[in-house]
């Protein structure tokens, strides 16, 4: 180290306290990255590497970035999952004595950027923590740039893989434990885009955690804030806590609650739900068009926006929140004057969460303000127009909104209309806020009427006619004579700098006008900084009071967007039971109706309960419109416990708690496992985790395999799921085996329907009407015939068809459909059976039961087993 430079000594010392991270070493008006950094960072950013002389015998490789373009390169390596340590100088290079003091002030990592400017303003930036502790998994969850921090715990690793779903973080913070679960890590970074990173144990420690909740909540004991009953989760947000302090280096003083939450509270939806209904964003091209968030979302702040995704990625289970929320979306619809002029209200109301995360970073600028300032304007007269509606919900949010007219008066008395961005260069506060500032600013200002006066003077004085003064921040103020004037330059004026067709002087007057000028904007320009730092700390004040109102206004948003998109669409209200039953007339799917002109939407039916209409077998040839069908239903249920109303003539929806679908394979190619091993998770997954109270969406089951397995497969799949003492979850079941359509009036609650086609010759005309009955034909090769598959193929399909028939398959199902009825079934527990095992020829006939009974050793039998071999025979009969 002796022989490197100073500086180079100063790098080293601060990038071994963050080897981990890639080191903006500020230099002027640069970012400096050195050695391994350099490299490193030089490919990512594409930009030039070089060397710096650092004392040694080579070359230390170096790359930089000019400091204020910081931001795009920035957000690429936090995007290529670099972690970046900010070092700046932290004294004036004027006033430092020798090498200026330098410090990391903030570690930026995926979950912890602030640009704001990078990142859709509709939704949070989440860093998610989480802590295997004691057998349950703590989450905790915060975006730095609103100031939210949410906290509850998994019980085990598919809910967690829910709830990372639902927030999709762009980072997860974590111990060691996580790294170990059955959680596939790759799939989090690849598909999932999130970067994975392990602190270290003592984040999690127990007691530090907790001593760092106390800290930021100034409290002595957590048990006011409802936490104490999720010690793992207080684990998980005490980490987070301790990682944001270490990276951030400043108190997060928008942090100011932690909630809490139950995820039972929520339906629940797994992954492949949440992208299968394309909730927020499409399943192929991963765009918000075409979603049903595009739909819904006519918000017109970026916290409604934000507000609405969450209502989207947790649907209400609660008849009487729900019912809140349609109280309060139909008052809206009932004084669409009103609701369109809070709408109007709100348009112009800036991110206040976000302002607020600058505030407390103390990276709000003069303009900001401004613009908090003409947001708050907007809270008197919505609260006014709020006063018009009783409903519960529109009551507690005009409460919340406080309309914050000190801070506003505050912000309107001290600052300029339009001052600069820049703090450190005068121009922000008003003309009469303080007197001090005003008479700086006029001792300036008179100076520059002096120079004006002296300037005229001294060019009659002279005779120099073009003599002008002027300013430079290098040189400070001069005369400036063209070379043509030379010689008329006075004994009196000393000469400053010498340009090719001019020359700069200065003289006794002069000097002694700039000193009073400069003097006077040297004090000035620190007074308005200071003035400007302490009104933005008196904002940070009143942190809690704006962040509650920022919550109701996104609130309101939501509720008046979704108002408005029940007009427009020509939603209805749906009435909520908790009877089960779900009936939809004249249901339409609320994201094809959009895509489709002119009302081309063709309208269905649905009845489903958990008695006689409990499964739905619903066959058609590919392209009827089965899934579009399927998907409409889920998406009018979920609509409907988010507090929307729903595309249809009239809906009456039975809570669901959760909403399993298994639908095509589109993505499944990705992940690298087979499509069929895929399939057999995800109804692994939904035969053990559904309830009577879910809803099912089971699209092609099967399909994967042989026929005869898949048919095998889905037939079994179909009687457990009708079996009321193992299931009897309502369930759409498109598929295209006929075969399929003869278990209805084998079974009590399963019903046929089919999406209705005509035939025109050799093509078909699709009706996209769902009516009773199975379909008895697929019509595939009609529909190939449509897709372009050349005539030849076409024709010599039909001819191999002729040949082969389903009577063969048909009738073995026939012969199994009978046995069923003359078989007594056992319940079976599943979690006991191998799926891959069930069969639909597993059943047990009488003389199975024969040959068992001839097969007992009578002699070695105890009573007991006697007794039980007895009852296990019977059973099967
Ligand atoms: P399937 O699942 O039976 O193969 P889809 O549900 O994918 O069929 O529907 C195919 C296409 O038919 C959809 O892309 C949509 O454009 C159209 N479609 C489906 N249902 C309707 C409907 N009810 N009204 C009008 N068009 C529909």
């Amino acid at each position: 180290m002796a022989e490197l430079t100073p500086m180079m000594q100063q790098y080293l010392e601060t990038k071994k306290v963050y080897p981990d991270c890639i080191l903006f070493y500020r230099l002027g008006d640069f970012y400096e990255m050195f050695f391994e950094d350099a490299i490193t960072a030089s490919k990512a950013l594409e930009i030039t590497l070089t060397g710096k002389n650092c004392g040694m015998e080579e070359r230390a490789p170096m790359c930089g970035i000019p400091y204020h373009a910081v931001e795009g390169y920035l957000n690429k390596l936090i995007a290529k999952g670099f972690k970046v340590a900010i070092c700046e100088q932290v004294e004036d290079p004027r006033q430092a004595k020798g090498l200026v003091k330098r410090d990391v002030i903030r570690i930026v990592t995926p979950g912890t950027n602030l640009n704001v400017q990078g990142m859709d303003e509709g939704r949070n930036n989440f860093l998610m923590s989480i802590a295997y502790f004691q057998g349950k998994t703590g989450i905790s969850i915060a975006d730095v740039t609103t100031g939210d921090y949410y906290l509850t715990e998994a019980e085990d690793d598919r809910k967690l893989l829910d709830e990372i779903n639902k927030y999709s973080p762009s980072e997860i913070i974590c111990n060691d434990a996580f790294l170990m679960s059955g959680i596939d890590m790759e799939d989090l970074k690849g598909r999932l885009h999130i970067a994975v990173y392990t602190p270290g144990a003592h984040f999690f420690d127990e007691d530090r955690c907790r001593k760092s909740l106390l800290k930021h909540f100034h409290v002595t004991t957590l048990q006011g804030m409802g936490i104490e009953d999720f010690p793992s989760g207080l684990i998980a947000a005490g980490a987070l806590m301790l990682y944001l302090t270490d990276t951030q280096k400043i108190t997060l003083d928008h942090f100011t609650h932690l909630y809490p939450y139950l995820t039972s509270k929520y339906m629940l939806l797994d992954s492949s739900t949440r992208r299968n209904l394309e909730l927020m964003e499409t399943l192929r091209e991963k765009q918000k068009r075409g979603s049903l968030l595009w739909v819904l979302d006519k918000t017109k702040t970026a916290m409604g926006a934000r507000c609405l995704r969450q209502y989207l990625e947790q649907p209400l289970i609660d008849k009487d929140k729900i019912e809140k929320r349609l109280d309060s979306v139909e008052a809206l619809s009932g004084q669409t004057i009103n609701r369109d002029e809070i709408r109007e209200y709100l348009n112009p109301v800036y991110d206040l969460e976000r302002l607020l995360s600058k505030v407390s970073y103390k990276t709000a600028n003069p303009r900001d303000l401004i613009a908090f300032r003409s947001s708050l304007k907007m809270l008197p007269h919505i609260k006014t127009l709020l006063e018009d509606f009783s409903e519960t919900l529109l009551c507690e949010i005009r409460e919340e909104i406080d309309d914050l007219s000190d801070i506003c008066t505050l912000i309107e008395n001290a600052i300029n209309d339009e001052p600069p961005i820049t703090i450190r260069e005068g121009g922000i506060i008003r003309e009469g806020f303080d007197e001090t500032i005003d008479n700086l600013r006029h001792a300036k200002t008179e100076g520059k009427d002096w120079l004006a006066k002296l300037e005229e003077q001294d060019r009659e004085r002279t005779g120099i006619k073009n003599l002008k003064i002027r300013y430079n921040k290098v040189f400070g103020y001069y005369y400036e004579v063209t070379n043509s004037y030379k010689d008329l330059v006075p004994e009196d004026y000393i000469r400053k700098q010498t340009l090719a067709n001019a020359e700069r002087y200065t003289n006794a007057r002069l000097k002694e006008l700039e000193d009073t000028i400069l003097n006077a904007e040297d004090k000035l320009y620190t007074l308005e900084y200071d003035l400007f730092c302490r009104i933005r700390d008196a904002i940070a004040g009143e942190m809690e009071r704006i962040q509650t109102t920022a919550k109701a206004v996104a609130k309101l948003d939501v509720l008046a967007s979704l108002s408005f998109v029940a007009e427009r669409n020509h939603f209805v209200r749906p009435a909520i039971n908790e009877k089960g039953v779900i009936d939809i007339k004249e249901g339409r799917h609320p994201v094809v109706e959009q895509m489709l002109s002119n009302d081309m939407f063709i309208s269905n039916d649905t009845h489903l309960d958990n008695h006689k209409y409990c499964v739905s077998i619903i066959t058609g040839p590919n392209m009827a419109g089965k899934s579009t069908y399927m998907r409409q239903v889920a998406l009018i249920v979920l609509m409907a416990q988010i507090g929307s109303f729903v595309p249809a003539a009239s809906a009456n929806i039975g809570l669901v708690d959760r909403i399993f679908t298994r639908v095509g394979a589109s993505d499944d190619l990705a992940s690298g496992q087979s499509t069929f091993m895929v399939e057999m998770n995800e109804v692994a997954n939904i035969l053990r985790n559904a309830t009577k109270n879910s809803l099912l969406i089971l699209d092609e089951i099967g399909r994967g395999t042989s026929t005869f397995d898949g048919l095998s497969i889905a037939w079994a799949v179909i009687e457990h799921i009708s079996n009321k003492k193992l299931l009897g979850a309502k369930t759409l079941f498109a598929t295209h085996y006929h075969e399929l359509t003869e278990l209805e009036g084998k079974m009590s609650n399963v019903n046929n329907y089919c999406i209705a086609v005509k035939e025109k010759g050799d093509d078909i005309v699709f009706l996209r009407k769902i009516i009773k009955g199975g379909a008895d034909k697929s019509y595939g090769i009609q529909v190939a015939r449509l897709a372009g598959v050349p005539d030849m193929v076409i024709d010599r399909a039909k001819e191999i068809a002729a040949r082969l028939s389903d009577n063969d398959i048909l009738e073995k199902v026939q012969s199994i459909a009978i046995d069923q009825k003359d078989t007594k079934h056992k319940p079976v527990k599943y979690d006991e059976v191998d799926l891959s095992q069930i069969s639909l020829f597993d059943t047990v006939t009488d003389e199975d039961v024969i040959r068992e009974l001839k097969e007992i050793d009578v002699t070695n039998l105890t009573p007991l087993d006697a007794l039980n071999t007895l009852y296990r025979l019977q059973n099967k009969l």
